[in-house]
């Protein structure tokens, strides 16, 4: 038998939920839960504060379970949350939690989807609720009765509800319901106007804090790399050769930039997607369910668009840009590590960024180490490693199934068993090649950026764009475009462009630098002037690319 003692036996919850969360793997309370569940459990009004990814949807659901009826058919808990996706994770897990307690029902309520289903489920007898504030006020429009026999009430994620603007929807929530009810808010934050609520609305409540910050942040494993921005994608496509990522998360400023990474990583045969603002909600759903059973391995995100992703899978989580603050920071890297797992969080760094850098150390109290690139031979080892490993479990029971196809092999091809091996393994390998030097000329880059003197004040306004640029080869001309990174243009856009419209081969193209204000092309000289002729009038990324030559000094 394996041990249930202390944990959640020991917190006065029913014995079915007990073994329904033993069931769906918890050990043990985590510690917003542990504080949580006793001052729910015996009838307080309550104010939780705790960062996402601690275990806040238990410490609210596992003693509200406790104390609902279900022998009575009647809605008795209301749980809200601030968005459709969190409002159905919510109601999945009461679902999970719920699994050894039969007549219980949930219902989800949340706007896009038809009223009338969820009014039935209403109706059928659901003893919890878990519902957007605006849906719920549309259903209360039809029946101001609905909500008069719910006795406990949890406001989740109370500060973004009220960011997302709910705060008359909540008044009128409020006052749909009894007095006499049981109230618990969940908040990341307290500022005033989440005071103000509970001031009015909640009854002598007691407040949980939860100093999860440093807490979120220590079980993962930081890294930072510095690198200059229109280095990025080559730097993530080496990176990911090296860590053993299981799925992984990775996070960009832009649209735009979703989608080029994103085709970046499927070029090199990733299984990867983009999720930004402009896919439809459905769409959105469908890639997640893909992350969580292993269609996919990478989601490439905006901040906005991973809003309430929660993936246990997610090993790695890649900043590429830099978040905008620390809080963010420490949000996106939350997305591993989750629940007891080891996570590890990489981080690309811009010369102009350091100093972010330097307050995300300080703010989450812990040095973020630097690594550097990996080097060619790194890679080579990694797909070696790569290699055997997959190779590995097919040593046994292959000569079995493709013993007769082998010595077929031989004979047709009159050569030796070594011979045919190293066949295959080209055959294998392919686009991936297990040569050191070619693999030097196919990931050609410049070093990490360096880190050693920090600009001293007045001096590294706009470092980038004052490094001397490097030698040209022989025949090489420079051309400039004003188009940069602000106008949302990465490497590969102005490569695709003067490839379809240029019609040069792609040996004949150089370096790309991208700055932020201005781009740089190395072209042959020879045929210069034609092929600006020929591209005089080309978009790029909606605007003229006006490509002329660059004289440098
Ligand atoms: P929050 O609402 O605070 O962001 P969640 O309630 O969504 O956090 O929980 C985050 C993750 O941790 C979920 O995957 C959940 O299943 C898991 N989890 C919650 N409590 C425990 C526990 N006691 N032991 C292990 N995993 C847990
Ligand atoms: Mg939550």
């Amino acid at each position: 038998m394996t041990q249930v003692s202390g944990g959640f036996a020991e917190l006065d919850l029913l014995p079915s939920i007990v073994a329904a969360v033993h069931a769906t793997g918890y050990e043990e309370p985590s510690p917003i839960q542990a504080q949580a569940i006793p001052v729910i459990l015996a009838g307080h009004d309550m104010i939780g504060q705790a960062q996402t990814g601690t275990g806040k949807t238990a410490a609210f659901a596992l003693p509200i379970l406790c104390r609902i009826d279900p022998d009575r058919k009647e809605p008795q808990a209301l749980v809200l949350a601030p968005t459709r996706e969190l409002a159905l994770q919510v109601a999945t897990a009461f679902e999970t939690y719920a699994a050894q307690m039969p007549g219980v029902r949930v219902v989800a309520i949340y706007g896009g989807a038809p009223m009338g289903p969820q009014l039935k489920a209403i109706r059928q007898g659901a003893q919890i609720i878990v519902a957007t504030p605006g849906r719920l006020c549309d259903h209360l429009r039809r029946d101001e009765h609905l909500l008069s026999t719910v006795h406990h009430l949890v406001l989740d994620e109370a500060d973004e509800m009220l960011k997302l603007g709910f705060m008359e929807d909540l008044e009128v929530i409020f006052n749909a319901m009894p007095e006499s009810r049981q109230t618990v808010l969940f908040s990341a934050t307290l500022p005033a106007s989440i005071r103000a609520i509970a001031e009015r609305h909640l009854h002598e409540p007691k407040h949980i804090r939860i100093a999860a910050k440093t807490q979120t942040v220590a079980r993962i494993d930081q890294a930072h790399l510095m690198i200059h921005a229109d280095q990025k994608i080559p730097a993530v496509l080496r990176l990911l050769e090296v860590e053993d990522f299981d799925a992984l998360i990775a996070f960009v400023r832009t649209k735009q930039a979703t989608l080029d990474l994103t085709s970046a990583l499927e070029a090199k045969g990733y299984k990867v997607a983009a999720l930004n603002g402009d896919i439809a909600q459905n769409q959105r759903e469908r890639v997640i369910e893909s992350l969580k059973d292993g269609r996919l391995d990478i989601v490439v995100a905006t901040d906005v668009a991973a809003r309430g992703l929660d993936v246990p899978r997610i090993t790695h989580v890649l900043n590429v840009d830099m978040p905008y603050d620390p809080e963010s920071y420490v949000h996106r890297i939350g997305r591993t590590g989750r629940a007891g797992r080891e996570g590890r969080a990489l981080l690309l760094v811009t010369p102009r960024e350091r100093r972010m850098l330097q307050v995300i150390e300080r703010v989450t109290n812990q040095k973020v180490a630097e690594v550097r690139l990996p080097t060619a031979q790194q890679v080579l080892e990694a797909r070696i490693r790569k290699l055997t490993a997959s190779l590995q479990p097919l040593l046994e029971g292959s000569e079995a199934s493709h013993g007769e196809l082998l010595d077929r092999l031989l004979t047709d091809l009159g050569c030796e068993p070594r011979q045919l091996a190293a066949a295959l393994l080209a055959k294998l390998t392919q686009g991936q090649t297990l040569d050191l030097e070619q693999l030097e000329r196919e990931t050609p880059l410049v070093p990490s950026a360096p880190r050693e003197r920090a600009p001293r004040s007045g001096e590294g306004r706009e470092p980038r764009e004052r490094r001397a640029p490097p030698p040209l080869a022989e025949g090489r001309v420079r051309c400039r475009t004003a188009l940069g990174a602000r106008d949302g243009i990465a490497a590969r856009n102005l490569l695709g462009a003067i490839l379809n419209e240029g019609g040069l081969a792609r040996e004949a193209i150089g370096r790309i630098q991208i700055r932020e204000t201005f781009s740089l092309i190395e072209l042959p000289e020879e045929g210069l002037d034609r092929l600006l002729g020929r591209l005089k009038d080309t978009r790029v990324a909606g605007k003229a690319l006006k490509l002329r030559r660059y004289r440098e000094d």
